[in-house]
């Protein structure tokens, strides 16, 4: 194994959703920025992991995520050719939602394509082993096939998802008994959609759950959308995986393993029972299950579902957090709740990304520090992104300053993010 050394001002572990816009916010503001992934690829769940919908970069109001999340996401249009659709005209008040489509190989493409011209030092098939604080600066010790990297550092922003940074120095995490299923990702396409005659095909749908040819959670969405909607989404599945832990290999290895065997069910299923779908191919599956919610840092603050329902103003706010409660369950499949009035814009208050009683480290993602309810409303990959600016902001200033991070007022890091395009907050 060959040991290499290096040394930048930030490391990003992860550079996934948050991470990928965490470590173009630092670089790009001047710090020495190095991302230590351990998969293959730039915007992790967002990419790799096939959930390719961020949402929200507008409500009906106007934009509350732009930045480099936005830049990206319209770069990478054009690059498709496609327009971007007016939001503000999308949904009526009481249902805000919307998704933006990402093309994955492009968004992925273009993210790494940045990260090179900021100069972000990008380290794929890495994962963090250990971190120790060295006075003022980490060791950090990351493996690699043949490899053993010891980077020094000033910072760290933990983007990994599931605290892995947080874990590793002993920190506070969140991590509740019931958490919400994982997901496999899969598409079945060749559907022939004039074909699927929605009353037939549920009842169809319905006998084979009663047999047991189909499982709970091999279609999510069963308590509030008809089986149709699947097959008129492009055979776009997003198959629930119950107790997902992908917080380390072997429960990742578990869930892909559930994912995959729900994945064939349904093809079989699919094309031997329905008409229309007897010469559907499935082409497109994703490498590994994605978890909603596994290891979340105790921060300085929770944020609570009060916080995210009555859009609390905090003081020290670095971000908006505009979302529906998204919360899937294996009881209910997936229940959403939306705020009561449309100028409502949760926020996202700093301390809950500063990891309690640490310095020179936070975090950014769906590792919020928030009560599981709020984290349903908040783990969005716009706000993530959002978070991920921010943070890479802070860690800028903080480098650029002497101090740690925890030490910058939030005012700094949001002008910082604004001279970046982030939206105001
Ligand atoms: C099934 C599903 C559907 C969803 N639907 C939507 C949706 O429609 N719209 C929406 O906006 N949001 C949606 N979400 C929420 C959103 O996708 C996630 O909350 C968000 O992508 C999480 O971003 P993150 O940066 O925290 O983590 P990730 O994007 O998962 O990034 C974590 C990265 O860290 C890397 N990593 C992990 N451990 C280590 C380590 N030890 N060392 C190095 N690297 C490591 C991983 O490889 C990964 O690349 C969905 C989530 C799921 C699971």
């Amino acid at each position: 194994m060959r040991t290499i050394k290096e040394s930048v001002d930030l490391v990003v572990a992860g550079g996934g959703t948050a991470g990928h816009v965490a470590a173009l916010q630092a670089a790009r503001a001047g710090i020495k920025t190095s991302v230590i992934e351990a998969g293959t690829m730039l915007g992790g769940t967002m990419t790799a992991g096939g959930v390719y919908m961020p949402n929200h970069f507008f409500s009906t109001e106007g934009p509350v995520v732009l930045g480099i999340a936005w830049e990206l996401y319209t770069k990478s249009k054009k690059i498709e050719g496609l327009p971007i659709p007016d939001y503000r005209k999308r949904r009526p008040a009481e249902s805000p939602g919307y998704y933006s489509y990402i093309n994955v190989p492009i968004y992925a493409a273009i993210a790494e394509e940045e990260a090179g011209k900021a100069g972000v030092i990008l380290h794929y098939h890495e994962f963090m082993d250990d971190v120790k604080a060295m006075g003022n600066y980490w060791e950090i010790t990351s493996l690699g096939r043949g490899i053993k990297r010891i980077t020094r550092a000033k910072e760290i922003i933990d983007c990994t998802g599931d605290s892995d940074v947080v874990r590793i120095l002993g920190l506070g995490v969140l991590c509740d008994e019931v958490r919400q299923p994982g997901t496999y990702q899969y598409k079945i396409e060749g559907i022939e959609y004039e074909q699927i005659w929605e009353k037939e095909i549920q009842t169809i749908y319905e006998e084979a759950m009663e047999k047991g040819i189909l499982k709970k959670g091999d279609f999510a969405y069963a308590n509030s959308l008809p089986f149709s909607y699947y097959l008129a989404h492009g055979g776009h599945n997003a198959t629930h995986v119950y107790d997902a832990d992908t917080s380390d290999a072997e429960g990742q290895t578990r869930a892909n393993l559930e994912g995959r065997a729900r994945m064939l069910r349904m093809f079989k299923f699919v094309t031997s029972s329905i008409p229309g779908c007897e010469r559907a191919v499935l082409k497109t599956m994703y490498s590994h299950a994605v978890a909603r919610e596994t290891y979340r840092a105790e921060g300085e603050y929770i944020i609570t579902k009060d916080d995210f329902m009555t859009a609390t103003d905090f003081k020290d706010k670095i971000c908006n957090a505009f979302n529906y409660l998204d919360m899937h369950s294996r009881e209910k499949g997936c229940d959403v709740y939306f705020h009561d009035r449309k100028d409502l814009i949760p926020k996202v208050p700093f301390r809950a990304l500063i990891p309690k009683g640490s310095s020179r480290i936070t975090v950014a993602g769906r590792i919020v520090s928030a009560e599981r309810m709020a984290l349903a409303g908040i783990r969005a990959q716009c706000t993530c992104m959002a978070m991920g600016q921010a943070m890479g902001a802070a860690a800028a200033l903080a480098v650029k300053r002497g101090v740690p991070s925890r030490e910058i007022d939030a005012a700094d890091i949001v002008a910082l993010t604004i001279e970046h395009g982030a939206a105001t907050v």
